[in-house]
Order: C-alpha cells, then sequence, then structure tokens
C-alpha cells in the first residue's frame, strides 16, 4: 500500500482522472492539489447550499468539473476517489468504486502520497477525547524546543497545505480522527499517540471493534514510538497489533508513578522514564504538574502523551516545561466563564460524548450539570453512575434528553432534575437559571453536555458561547468589566 516518496511525487497524479467526494476544508484544497498536478478531477457533493455553490464556482474557476446534488453516482472513467473524511463507508459512492474496482482513499492519505522526498515526519495523535488538546501542547513543546513545526490535520489546518506548503517544517504535530483513519491506509508516521477509546460515532463506524481498528491504523508503520495509555488497555491492545518498524519502542503513560518504559507522575511532577539511558533505576523530570493548563487529571494525561511523543522526536525536558507553560487550551475546553455568588461557571462544550463529559465532572466536588443534545446512539448509565455522587443537580436540554433522565431516575434518584422542554434561542438563558438556582456557593455549573450541539445549535461553539453569555449577562455590572 506504501507509495515510495519519489523526488517529484505529484507526477503519479497527472492526466489520472479523479473524483473529490465532498466540498468544504477538506474537499477543496484536495481539489485544487490535484488539478495542480494535472489530474482530471470531479468533485461530487450531495448538498447544493448557498456555500457549497461559492465553492463550486472558485473550483469551476480554475477548471475543475463540480457536479452539484448527485453525490451517490460515480461519474464515468473515475480511476481513484479522493473523499472528505466524514462520507460514512456505506455511501453508494463507494460501492461503486469498489464495484469498478476503484481505491478510495481521504485527504490525509493523499498528503502523504504528496509528501516529498524530505518531508517533515508526522508525529501523529489520535483518541475519543483530548486529539486537539493533545496535539496542541505538543506542538507548543516542539516550537519550545526550536523547531519548526505546526498543528494540523483534523484540528482545521488541511494536512495538504502543510505538505505542499512553502514553509519549511522540521516536524508536523498531526491531529488525526478516525474517520481520516479510516481513509488512510498507507500514513506512516515517526510516532503516534492513541490517548483513549470509548464508544464514539459508532453510528459510522458500525461497531466498536471497527471503530478501535481504524484507530490503531495510526500506529502501523510507526518507527520510534507508539504511545499507549496504560490507564486504558484497549489503547495498548492498538499497539501489540500494529506492524511497526524494527526497533519502534511501546511507551505507555500513566496518572501513577511510571514503571519502566512510561511516563508519569511522581509527587506533583511529570516524570519520563521511557526516553532515559538508566531507566531501570531513574526517571527524568520534566515539568510540574501545576504547569499544565487546567491541570485536571485528564489534562495531565494529554500532558504526558504529548511529552512521550515530544521526547520521541528527541526533544529535551526543558522544552517540554517551556511548551507546557506556553500552551493555552482552546476554547469550550474546560473554560472557566466567571465565578457568580460563590459558584464557578464552567464552558465545556466540547465535551460532545460520554467519555469526555466524565473525564470533566469527576474533576469536580460538587456539581450541576447541564447536558443534553443529540447522543449519537451512546447510552448513560456509566457515566451517570460515575458522576452521582457529584451531583447537586441536573438541568436537561435537547433532542435525547429523556435518556440522560432515564439514567439518572436509575442511578441517582436523589438528585433534583430540571427538564429543558425548549429549544428556542432563550434555551440556554433559561438553563443557566435553573442551574443558579440548584447552585450553592462552592459549587461548580459545569456545561459538559455529553451529547452533540446539533439539534439546538450550528455547533459546540454557539452552545458554549450562549452559556458563556448567559452566565456573563447575569453578572452584577462591576463584575462584568
Ligand atoms: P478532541 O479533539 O479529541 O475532541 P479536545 O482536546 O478538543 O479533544 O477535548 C474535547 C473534550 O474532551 C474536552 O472538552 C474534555 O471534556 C474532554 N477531554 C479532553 N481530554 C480528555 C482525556 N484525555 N480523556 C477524557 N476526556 C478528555
Amino acid at each position: 500500500m506504501t507509495v515510495p516518496t519519489s523526488p517529484n511525487p505529484g507526477a503519479a497524479f497527472a492526466g489520472l482522472a479523479v473524483t473529490v467526494a465532498g466540498l468544504g476544508v477538506s474537499g477543496v484544497p484536495a481539489a485544487k492539489a490535484l488539478h495542480s498536478f494535472g489530474a482530471r478531477v470531479t468533485v461530487v457533493n450531495g448538498t447544493a447550499g448557498e456555500r457549497q455553490q461559492a465553492e463550486a464556482a472558485e473550483l469551476e474557476a480554475l477548471g475543475i468539473a463540480v457536479r452539484l446534488g448527485d453525490g451517490d453516482t460515480l461519474p464515468e472513467g473515475t480511476e481513484l476517489v479522493v473523499t472528505a473524511p466524514g462520507w460514512k463507508p456505506s455511501s453508494p459512492l463507494f460501492a461503486a468504486a469498489a464495484a469498478a474496482g476503484v481505491e478510495v482513499i481521504g485527504d490525509v492519505e493523499l498528503a502523504w502520497r504528496l509528501r516529498g522526498p524530505d518531508a517533515a515526519p508526522w508525529l501523529a495523535v489520535t483518541g475519543t477525547n483530548g486529539k486537539t488538546t493533545t496535539t496542541r501542547m505538543l506542538a507548543a513543546i516542539l516550537t519550545a524546543a526550536g523547531l519548526r513545526t505546526a498543528a494540523v490535520g483534523n484540528i482545521g489546518v488541511s494536512l495538504l497545505d502543510a505538505v505542499l506548503g512553502d514553509e519549511p517544517y522540521d516536524v508536523l504535530a498531526v491531529e488525526l480522527s478516525s474517520y481520516q483513519l479510516h481513509w488512510a491506509p498507507g500514513i506512516r508516521p515517526h510516532s503516534a499517540a492513541v490517548l483513549n477509546l470509548a464508544p464514539d460515532h459508532l453510528d459510522w463506524h458500525g461497531s466498536m471493534e471497527d471503530y478501535a481498528a481504524d484507530k490503531g491504523r495510526i500506529f502501523h508503520g510507526n518507527k520510534v514510538a507508539c504511545v499507549y495509555n496504560a490507564a486504558d488497555p484497549a489503547t495498548e491492545k492498538l499497539v501489540e497489533e500494529a506492524d511497526v518498524e524494527e526497533g519502534c519502542r511501546a511507551i505507555g503513560f500513566t496518572l501513577d508513578a511510571p514503571r519502566m518504559s512510561e511516563l508519569g507522575v511522581v509527587e506533583g511532577l511529570l516524570v519520563d522514564r521511557a526516553f532515559v539511558p538508566d531507566r531501570r533505576d531513574k526517571a527524568q523530570e520534566l515539568a510540574e504538574v501545576a504547569d499544565v493548563q487546567p491541570p485536571a487529571p485528564h489534562n495531565v494525561a494529554n500532558a504526558l502523551a504529548a511529552a512521550a511523543l515530544a521526547r520521541a522526536y528527541g526533544v529535551p525536558p526543558g522544552a517540554v516545561r517551556d511548551g507546557l507553560r506556553a500552551f493555552r487550551p482552546d476554547a469550550h475546553r474546560i473554560a472557566e466563564v466567571a465565578v457568580l455568588d460563590g459558584v464557578t461557571y464552567v464552558d465545556d462544550s466540547k465535551a460532545t460524548n460520554t467519555h469526555a463529559a466524565r473525564a470533566s465532572l469527576t474533576a469536580y466536588d460538587h456539581v450541576v450539570w447541564i447536558a443534553g443534545g443529540l447522543a449519537k446512539g451512546a447510552e448513560f448509565d456509566g457515566l451517570v453512575r460515575a458522576a452521582a455522587p457529584r451531583l447537586r443537580g441536573a438541568v436537561l436540554m435537547g433532542a435525547d434528553r429523556a435518556l440522560i433522565r432515564e439514567a439518572l431516575a436509575r442511578h441517582a434518584p436523589q438528585v433534583p432534575v430540571v427538564d429543558l422542554e425548549r429549544a428556542d434561542t432563550g434555551a440556554m438563558s433559561a438553563a443557566v437559571a435553573e442551574a443558579r438556582r440548584l447552585a450553592a456557593p462552592g459549587d461548580t455549573v459545569l456545561l459538559a453536555p455529553a451529547c452533540a450541539s446539533m439539534d439546538m445549535f450550528s455547533n459546540y461553539n454557539q452552545r458554549g458561547d450562549m452559556f458563556a453569555d448567559a452566565v456573563r449577562a447575569a453578572l452584577p455590572d462591576t463584575a462584568a468589566h
């Protein structure tokens, strides 16, 4: 499957009839790149809204064919399909490609095949939760080490742009989603990490086994280190199953004292017992737990994973510390909004599945929980059981809130629950008002919905912004300034 890197890898695409499935952040750069290498490109997209029409016009102006309104039919003569990651494997277009013996790859695989002979190696990150945070921490650490790098991939920066652009990178911090990995069978990272593995997107992958197998692809062909979570045996199993290069090591990370070949925590310090010569009886201090922003346990785990990848690349300990200190979390990830009447309001709108919500709920002692939205096939019993002792109350909203309400009734019947039926633009303000009523000084009101947002909001950003706006609106005038 691996395509050897030639001095001019783009030449392999000259004259090839390529169908690009999907416009947007991955399809548009893919179509442009293929076109620039002389491929005969047709872009297909099922929907034909305003955004798609604008993108189509932009591509058509370059001479690229675009077919809007039919994403199912494979254009005649197609020799390769390059798909946007979100397209379901069961899409009719792929059935047609399989029937015609046409290979389907994603834009990440395309970027890999277009790398030149001296291209920057990839340090890759995946997992159900913590990918963006860990990838950004990694980029911050690499930058602190004086390396030319960028956080790219599923993080909103196209890998194609990074690979084909003029910027001379030394190494890339690459976030990969399970969808992207599904369509990227040939990538071979320098080193990679799987942070955790919990059921998510199963409607897309079909089963937990398929989801895990797609995540596990990130380890294949690794050269130096496969990084796993010692507290999550499913991630270690993926390392055991991976076909890696001779000499590649399995490196664990743990919130406990590290065993040999692990990074871990000892007396408030992040330490490395993997990339030190005398690791049998010594560990190297990397940073303080207090250097991690925010220092919630799951985020310390993210920092250890980022440190492991950086150390695998040869970054010195001091740069790990400096990078973690320089790192600032993205919005809507356990972001403290304000303290009002002694109650802390925290926006973790990005907790879009139960595994993420569990991590943030269990980081606080007394929580009024705002939750609900689209469950994506999840069940809530485990999460509610784990959170029950900490819950001061719950405010539920969104399409699948009944699933959470029922789990609360089963496992936390003593917890007061407000069931918000409304889904209008004022719903989040109402939720915050109800949460405020339930909270006592010292509590945390936590928006950690455990669900996707699209039933009521454009995305998790808007959901988090509306929460923060509602909290700020309740602040006394003096505190707002
Ligand atoms: P991703 O890119 O995988 O979605 P993010 O770094 O954006 O991950 O974090 C998403 C959410 O997942 C955060 O808001 C937080 O609630 C939760 N989270 C972050 N790191 C972890 C982790 N290591 N384990 C569990 N949950 C996590």
